[in-house]
């Protein structure tokens, strides 16, 4: 079986819901930050604990990349979902053409397959519309 390893440690899980993005929250002030935080942007705590995000957002924005990009094929989709958390999360869309997108659909996290480094499969997560 091939191996796998995380694009980035830390930032989602695989579980047997598909997988979900890990946030962390200040235990003082109780922001929620994605990617996690060192310390608290709003007061200064150091203290934070893991999170496991909300699965599904909403389509806040995206666009079409039609440029070659260091490791996606153009067309590729970019987005930004806001979570039921109060976050907005910058990431790549699972591409299925460029009409399947719309300001304000449901959308869900997935843990795909990114691309290869020699014989290992590079996963991370994208967003996929609920279906
Ligand atoms: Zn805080």
């Amino acid at each position: 079986m091939e191996k796998t390893i995380p694009f980035w440690e830390g930032v989602f899980r695989q579980d047997d819901e598909g997988g979900s993005l890990l946030g962390n929250k200040c235990s003082a002030c109780g922001r929620i930050y994605f990617p996690k935080a060192q310390f608290c942007f709003d007061c200064l705590a150091q203290d934070l604990e893991e999170v496991v995000l909300s699965r599904r957002g909403k389509l806040y924005s995206y666009t079409i990349g039609r440029l070659p990009a260091a490791h996606f094929e153009p067309p590729y989709a970019l987005g930004l979902i806001d979570l039921p958390e109060g976050l907005r999360v910058f990431a790549p869309l699972q591409f299925s053409g460029e009409e399947s997108y719309r300001i304000g659909m449901a959308m869900e996290v997935t843990i795909e397959a990114l691309w290869k480094e020699g014989d290992q499969q590079v996963i991370g997560y994208k967003f996929r519309p609920v279906v």
